[in-house]
């Protein structure tokens, strides 16, 4: 994991009191060093190479505490996360996923695109949450 990442995530966590315990640490370290989307498996994978005998329910605490807070996305699409390349919070995400080798890009619109956004409006619907993922070939696989 870049140490910028590492920083970030250290003084987020003393900023907001919440506690940057080693699993924390590492599971944000195994799904920032993977260069594709990566399953709570596999995290919990890696996790038993780093901690002595980790629990299932520790590895997923720590996922969804980063989820919570941005730092890692969930792609529903391959049930696996992803690490935030943004360098600001946002409520949104936003993917293209190449179906030919995986690879995953994070496209910055941070916003939800107006023409739904006037239709959540319209239909006087309150969004939480939203993902876009776009499928296709990347540039390397055409
Ligand atoms: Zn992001
Ligand atoms: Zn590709």
């Amino acid at each position: 994991m870049n140490s910028s990442l590492e920083k970030k995530a250290l003084d987020f966590c003393i900023k907001n009191k919440h506690r940057y315990t080693k699993p924390r640490e590492s599971v944000l370290r195994i799904i920032a060093s993977s260069n594709k989307p990566i399953k709570a498996y596999d995290v919990l994978k890696h996790l038993k190479k780093v901690l002595k005998n980790p629990k299932p329910p520790t590895a997923y605490r720590a996922i969804e505490f980063w989820e919570k807070y941005n730092f890692i996305h969930r792609i529903d699409s391959l049930n696996a996360y992803f690490v935030c390349e943004a360098e600001h919070l946002h409520s949104g995400s936003q993917f293209l996923i190449c179906n030919q080798c995986g690879e995953v890009t994070e496209s910055h619109i941070c916003e939800i695109p107006k023409i739904i956004k006037k239709k959540i409006e319209k239909n006087i619907f309150s969004a939480k949450s939203w993902n876009l993922e776009v499928k296709g070939i990347c540039s390397k696989c055409f």
